[in-house]
């Protein structure tokens, strides 16, 4: 099975694609978190990326497909994938279609989470995430249950993202709106799309979408 998870930033997508990966053995392909491996690696890739990144601003759709098609062939994503943060325009939807069909597989759903925007911020400036294994946390909505120690693998080190501002995050919202969510009645027309309520608490919102893959929504 092979999905999208569809949101502005901070609706959820890679809670909830972790959360997949961890129950369902999928493969989260996340091009934020590939432009950030090659933005700290000092590839080319990533010096091209960096203040795009910064700035808020969507990096080419060419870099982020060519990412997303690398990792589709080495990440042995036979169980199923879940694109987190891509496709983000219509023409990486295209891409997308194409490597997927170069390679006999095919798109099961797109599902979009609906958040309201101002609830947004709030999310993204406070979220963190550990230094050591990558699980995602919240200041309030996802707190690590010891202090200071990370639920998955014990580290004492947490990090922020340098565009987790709230004024980076105003323009990566109006890129959503701008590019992202027009890209939503491509899939619409196919039927491939299902909404759910990013605005319900976490646990939640990993059941809607869990009715949606065992087709029962
Ligand atoms: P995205 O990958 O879509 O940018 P994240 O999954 O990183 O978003 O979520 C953004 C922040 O909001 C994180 O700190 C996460 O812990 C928190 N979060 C995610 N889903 C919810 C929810 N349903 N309710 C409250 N907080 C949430
Ligand atoms: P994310 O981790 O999905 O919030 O992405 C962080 C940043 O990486 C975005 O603000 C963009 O600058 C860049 N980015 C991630 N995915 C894409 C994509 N599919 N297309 C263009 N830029 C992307």
């Amino acid at each position: 099975m092979n999905i999208i998870l569809l949101g502005p930033p901070g609706a959820g997508k890679g809670t909830q694609a972790s959360r997949l990966v961890e129950e369902r053995g999928m493969v989260q392909l996340s091009t934020g978190d590939m432009l950030r491996a090659a933005v700290k690696a000092g590839t080319p890739v990533g010096l091209q990326a960096k203040a795009v990144m910064e700035a808020g601003e969507l990096v080419s759709d060419a870099i982020v497909s060519a990412l997303i098609g690398e990792r589709l062939d080495s990440a042995g994503a036979h169980g199923g994938a879940i694109f987190d943060g891509y496709p983000r325009t219509q023409a990486q939807a295209e891409a997308l279609d194409l490597l997927l069909d170069e390679r006999g597989e095919k798109l099961d759903y797109v599902v979009e989470l609906t958040v309201d925007e101002e609830a947004l911020v709030d999310r993204i400036t406070g979220r963190f995430t550990c230094a050591t294994c990558g699980e995602g946390y919240h200041d309030r909505y996802k707190l690590p249950k010891v202090q200071d120690t990370c639920d998955v693998c014990g580290s004492h080190e947490f990090k922020r993202r340098p565009d987790d501002n709230a004024e980076t995050v105003r323009t990566r919202m109006a890129e959503y709106r701008a590019k992202t969510a027009p890209i939503l009645p491509f899939y619409e027309t196919r039927g491939l799309v299902r909404r759910v309520d990013g605005m319900a608490p976490i646990a939640e919102v990993g059941a809607q979408i869990d009715a949606i893959l065992d087709g029962a929504a």
